[in-house]
């Protein structure tokens, strides 16, 4: 059991990413705290969790409020007693977000209080619930589009994951000593509807899966797998990454034919 007697609080887990590794965290012994906007979609990642033999509890918050974000750490120390992990998954991705001249500033402001602002919120209270359980492993979503330019721009996103990064590597030098670790899981594109609403012809696919030397788009379980490494103490010696999961997209000049 790779979390045995650990606490998890997984923001966004009621779908995709932070579903995948609520099942996962859970299967490996943590308690589970699911965190979501959507009541349905949480409500129903607890079942499967339960339904897992596993154990969770949902807590709905709108990430980019404080009192929310206040709230879901209470939850975590009130059902669970303790936090010890924190993966800050929550994100957005608006369909109107585009470049500099073409982006409302709507668009910018809803994408940097979800994606950037509600990362920086769920470590203000996270952060002294970690300190309290004698220190822990926060891991903060980023993106690969945060290392990369894309001609294809979602400029308010592309911005609000690279706040992420920077924000990460700055806190874990902060509390590196307090045995509180931060590392950011940069995903690659994945197979997922966050992404597909976009890439919605064969054609944008394969405009994209052109510079993945894969050749494939990711699961949403391959990037929780990592976010459970992160977790573990098995990445004891791991802070202020910027975690990579891509397919090799960052890797690769010219992909295979
Ligand atoms: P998803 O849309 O499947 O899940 C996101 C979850 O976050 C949903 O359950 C949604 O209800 C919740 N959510 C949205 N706004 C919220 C808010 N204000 N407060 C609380 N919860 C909120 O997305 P996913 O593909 O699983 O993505 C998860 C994370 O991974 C995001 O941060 C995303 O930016 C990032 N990411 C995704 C991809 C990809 O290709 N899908 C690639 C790189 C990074």
């Amino acid at each position: 059991m790779r979390l045995k007697d650990k606490v998890a609080l997984i923001t966004g887990a009621g779908s995709g990413i932070g579903r995948q590794a609520a099942l996962l965290f859970a299967g490996e012994g943590a308690g589970v705290v699911v965190a979501d906007l959507a009541p349905q979609g949480g409500e129903e990642t607890v079942r499967l969790v339960r339904a897992g033999g596993g154990q969770a509890c949902f807590v709905r918050a709108d990430v980019g409020r404080a009192a929310d974000c206040a709230g879901m750490v209470e939850v975590a120390e009130r059902e669970f007693g303790k936090l010890d992990v924190l993966f800050n998954n929550a994100g957005i991705s608006h369909i109107d977000d585009g470049d500099a001249v073409s982006t409302e500033e709507e668009v910018w402001d809803l994408t940097m209080q979800v994606n950037l602002k509600g990362v920086f919120l769920g470590c203000k209270y996270g952060i002294p619930a970690l300190r309290r359980a004698g220190g822990g492993s926060i891991i903060n979503t980023s993106s690969f589009v945060a290392l990369l330019g894309a001609a294809t721009p979602q400029l308010a996103y592309t911005a609000s994951k690279g706040g992420v990064l920077a924000l990460t590597r700055e806190l874990a030098v902060v509390h590196a000593r307090e045995k509180i670790r931060l590392n950011a899981l940069c995903p690659g594109p994945l197979r997922t509807e966050l992404l597909m609403k976009y890439l919605d012809t064969e054609e944008k696919r394969q405009r994209r899966l052109v510079h993945i030397p894969m050749g494939r788009f990711g699961e949403t379980v391959e990037i929780a797998r990592a976010a459970l490494f992160l977790a573990s103490d098995e990445s004891s010696y791991l802070t202020g990454a910027a975690f990579t999961v891509d397919g090799g997209i960052t890797a690769a000049y010219v992909t295979p034919e």
